[in-house]
């Protein structure tokens, strides 16, 4: 595991001219996204950055990362330990004018002077993240209906009066107020 921090923000001309190479280990605060996500017990999420310049004199940044989130299991509904893994070259681009103009395999990254590598980085997690997770076949089971049932008003202390429950009314009316105010 990686343990020194990644830097935040990185000038992309000395990076580039360099073809600096960074590398550390992400906590929670650093990609807030991935707060409730992180598993416990290896809560770091470790990320590499290479930049560099191709052929072609486009400047890219390649991302590589690695760690563990826990999901929630789609068959058995308990939580599932997943690895995370992220490999993607990303084309540095001013805007999106020149982002559309980059070649396949280059994902852009619109930045101009600066680019904040844990915003690139959570980015990137998100992308990496499995869409449905599940404890491999024959390890787990669908609950039984009632043992379902059981399990949800266990975790919100309540089960048939959400209709009543008055802080649900009271949430859905500052809702409203706030797209009024929009
Ligand atoms: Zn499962």
């Amino acid at each position: 595991m990686l343990t020194a921090p990644l830097p935040n923000r990185v000038n992309i001309r000395k990076a580039v001219t360099r073809s600096a190479r960074y590398a550390g280990a992400l906590c929670a605060e650093q990609i807030p996204q991935f707060k409730e996500l992180l598993d416990p017990e290896a809560p770091t999420i470790d990320v590499v950055v290479e930049f560099g310049e191709n052929e072609e004199g486009q400047q890219f940044a390649a991302v590589e990362m690695q760690g563990r989130v826990v999901l929630e299991c789609q068959r058995c509904l308990n939580p599932v330990v997943c690895e995370l893994k992220g490999n993607s070259r990303l084309g540095i681009v001013p805007g999106d004018e020149q982002a559309k103009q980059l070649p396949a395999g280059l994902e852009p990254l619109i930045a101009i002077d600066d680019v904040d590598l844990w915003a690139v980085a959570e980015e990137e997690l998100a992308l990496a993240l499995p869409v449905v997770a599940y404890h491999p076949d024959g390890e787990c089971e669908p609950p039984r209906s009632d043992r379902a049932e059981r399990s949800v008003s266990e975790e919100t202390g309540s089960t048939d009066h959400t209709a009543e429950n008055p802080f649900s009314v009271l949430s859905s009316l500052l809702e409203s107020d706030d797209t009024k105010e929009k």
